[in-house]
């Protein structure tokens, strides 16, 4: 049975070991084939042979040197046949390569942005939200998928630098074997690069906590909605305080990364100058005893500046490559991940009818990463048509049994049951398609009134009837019927002339929003009319419970309110009292005022202060 977050550990590969950096390579390799195939197969043909064409034209140069002083004609002839035909291919390679290199990144790049955002979506739970170290990564993934758009390139770059490597060596080769010292010598600024690039990988993981605090102060010195409480509370000298030491720290770990892998890199490469000027002299010196020509000579020089670009070349590309290898296997974590929580083993499609209704059976929850238990022994059967009301003080639990319900996490112990079926059964997709939310914290979508609505049921979101329905059953008509074009207004002050829209408002459009779905199985209400006044809330629930009754009787639909105010729960078939994540009582209004208990003595506090 699968379970949230239980298989993929939360660590992203940082130290990466061999199977997950050849599990990465060939998911970037891949990525880039899918996305075009014959146009990257042909990309890179051409990065490998316009990759030789300075070496060989080297070769050319020393050959037309050799054929001179040698007075040897078809030397010569073979020199400049080898100089022009590299001129020729420089010539095709720049008309063709840019703009076709250009078309095959877009799609590359597009083919990940787009597979990047389909895992993100795919994964059916919420505690990839919820727990910061799997936040992080993920953030991490999204802020640098950028990386993983531009890998084309450098997969075009890691073609042509093999085999320009295999041409410079062979060209070094010919001349001396002992040469061929001269870029193993190169590999010590690889070395130094990728020193330096551990340093500022390091750095970079070590600030992203701070990006991320940093990233919420400004939204809340920037968001109107905090505005209010900023100025009221003279907030701002505490960001400002705040932001300026985080930035501080973060320049601070980022300086000394770069600082000490600039310094590493500039000795290793005034140290590889000093020994390839010696290999020029050597040469010299062994031209001079007649056992290398001139074209040799001319040669080495001509190709200095190719190994110094070839061993740059080779760092530059151990440095990228393994700032692509970490984003793929951060990328391949991250869909190892959404594969693992995918609940795919939710297959069951669910009753399209409740006749039972949900059963919590011995239900027990810890949010994870914690063991403090939120939710404890839950023994409760919701009746198919009913209207259940949770009540408790803050922090008891009901939004966590709501959730639970929505199957947005896992009970850690016990079973949810669906008409006998264990929620965990039930495939995701479908068990949401037959349910419907309203919360308290509702996001307030800045889009034209007709699909902030809408959304609520995205199969009728251009269905006006079953807006105006939904409208109706919200009590969301006068909100429309004051906005300068009805349904086709577009909200939110972001936009030029967007309408904006009070509280209670955007409350009742959100609620309106819930009922879209008309025929659902489970309605949740998580304090959904909060910001309404008792009254107005009595009223819109009296008119609803009213509708949903109707409903039910068709299709055993639930409604699950979670209320504080005791003149609409009262209205419930079956109230449930929880007190630190347990059921402490549970029946009807009248049971429960004659028991006596912990609800008759919230109701009759409420009264009183009413009073
Ligand atoms: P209620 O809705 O009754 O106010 P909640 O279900 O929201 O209560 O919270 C119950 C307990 O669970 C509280 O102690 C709260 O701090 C804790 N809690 C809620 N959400 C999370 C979360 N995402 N991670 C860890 N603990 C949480």
């Amino acid at each position: 049975m699968p379970e949230v977050g239980r298989t993929t550990s939360a660590r992203a590969p940082e130290s990466l070991r061999m199977p997950e950096t050849l599990r990465a390579l060939r998911l970037w390799v891949a990525t880039a084939f899918r996305a075009a195939p014959l146009l990257v197969v042909a990309q890179c043909l051409l990065a490998a042979v316009q990759a030789v064409t300075a070496p060989a034209q080297t070769y050319g140069v020393k050959l037309l040197v050799d054929g001179l002083t040698g007075h040897d004609s078809a030397t010569i002839v073979w020199g400049m046949a080898v100089i022009l035909a590299g001129f020729g291919v420089m010539f095709v390679g720049m008309v063709i390569s840019g703009p076709v290199q250009d078309t095959t990144a877009e799609r590359v790049s597009g083919q990940i942005y787009r597979d990047v955002l389909d895992v993100t979506v795919s994964v059916p739970g919420i505690v990839h939200h919820e727990r910061p170290d799997v936040a992080d990564k993920i953030e991490l993934i999204r802020d640098q998928a950028w990386r993983l758009g531009v890998s084309f390139e450098l997969l075009l770059f890691v073609v042509g630098t093999a085999a320009n490597t295999v041409a410079v060596l062979g060209l070094l080769g010919s001349v001396h074997p002992v040469l061929l010292l001269l870029p193993i010598l190169g590999l010590s600024r690889v070395w130094s690069a990728f020193r330096g690039f551990q340093r500022s990988q390091d750095a970079m993981e070590r600030t992203t906590p701070h990006d991320r605090v940093m990233n919420r102060l400004i939204e809340i010195s920037k968001d109107p909605r905090s505005g209010l409480e900023v100025r009221v509370f003279g907030l701002r000298p505490v960001l400002t305080r705040r932001l300026t030491e985080l930035m501080d720290e973060r320049l601070d770990i980022q300086e000394t990364a770069l600082r000490k892998g600039a310094v590493l890199d500039g000795t290793v490469r005034i140290c590889f100058g000093l020994v390839y000027c010696a290999a020029i002299l050597w040469t010299l010196w062994m031209a001079q005893a007649g056992r290398l020509s001139a074209g040799d000579v001319v040669l080495i020089i001509l190709v200095a500046p190719q190994v110094d670009q070839l061993a740059g070349g080779i760092a530059g590309n151990v440095y990228w490559m393994g700032e692509i290898v970490r984003s793929f296997a951060r990328y391949d974590w991250l869909r190892r991940y959404a594969a693992d929580n995918s609940w795919s083993g939710s297959s069951d499609p669910g009753p399209t009818k409740l006749r039972e209704g949900i059963a919590l059976r011995d239900v027990g929850f810890s949010y994870p990463g914690s063991d403090q238990p939120v939710l404890r022994d839950v023994n409760l059967t919701l009746p198919a048509g009913s209207t259940v009301a949770l009540v408790g003080e803050n922090g008891a639990g009901k939004t966590t049994l709501v959730k639970l319900l929505a199957r947005l996490y896992d009970p850690t112990t016990g079973a949810v049951l669906v008409d006998g079926t264990d929620l965990r059964d039930i495939d995701p997709d479908a068990w949401r398609k037959r349910m419907s939310a309203g919360f308290q914290d509702f996001v307030k979508f800045e889009l034209p009134a007709r699909e902030v609505v809408g959304l609520g049921d995205t199969g009728r979101m251009t269905d006006d009837a079953a807006i105006k329905a939904a409208l109706l059953r919200g009590d969301a008509e006068p909100v429309i019927e004051g906005l300068p074009s009805g349904l086709d207004t577009q909200l939110g002050r972001k936009f030029t002339g967007g309408v904006d829209l009070s509280g209670g408002q955007w409350q009742r459009l959100a609620l309106a929003r819930a009922f879209m779905r008309d025929r659902c199985l489970l309605l949740l209400l998580d304090e959904p009319t909060a910001a309404l006044d008792p009254e107005a809330e009595h009223t819109l629930f009296e008119r609803f419970a009213e509708a949903s009754r109707i409903a039910a009787r068709e299709t055993g639909g639930i409604t699950v309110l979670v209320s504080h105010r005791f003149s609409t729960v009262r209205m419930a078939d079956l109230i449930v009292v929880l007190v630190d994540g347990q059921v402490a009582e549970a029946g009807s209004h009248a049971e429960l005022l004659a028991g006596g208990g912990r609800y008759a003595e919230l109701f009759e506090m409420q009264a009183r202060a009413y009073r």
